[in-house]
């Protein structure tokens, strides 16, 4: 199944998705301190790492609740920046830079 999150990252395969979904929680257990890890975090519950997918009904990771991107799609009423008129703007571009694919994700959504 294609879930796109907002910034084009890929939800569908995303691991701590389908971790969620088979309410594994030693696997989320393990992205949890990954997360630690990434982020320069304290201890992060593994509950906390449930997520059903960025713009999908349901939990959010704390590894992507936040996100600058998200936010920004949400407070703009859109599943994802491909359906912004902005896009690429100046506040995906690290992501974008960093992940093309994300960008080409969106690109394609956009090209429908
Ligand atoms: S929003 Fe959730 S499902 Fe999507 S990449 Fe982030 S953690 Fe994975
Ligand atoms: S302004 Fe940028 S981050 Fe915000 S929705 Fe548009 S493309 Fe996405």
């Amino acid at each position: 199944m294609e879930i796109v999150g907002c910034c084009g990252m890929d939800c569908g395969s995303c691991e701590v998705r389908r971790a969620t979904e088979r309410n594994d929680m030693e696997t989320l257990s393990k992205m949890a301190v990954a997360e630690e890890i990434r982020g320069g975090r304290s201890f992060i519950l593994p509950s906390k790492m449930r997520c059903t997918g960025c713009t999908e009904p349901g939990a959010k990771s704390v590894a992507c609740a936040g996100c600058k991107v998200r936010m920004c799609a949400l407070q703009n009423g859109i599943p994802h920046c491909g359906f912004c008129e902005e896009f690429p703007c100046d506040l995906g571009d690290a992501i974008w830079e960093a992940l093309p694919e994300y960008k080409k994700n969106l690109e394609r959504i956009r090209s429908r």
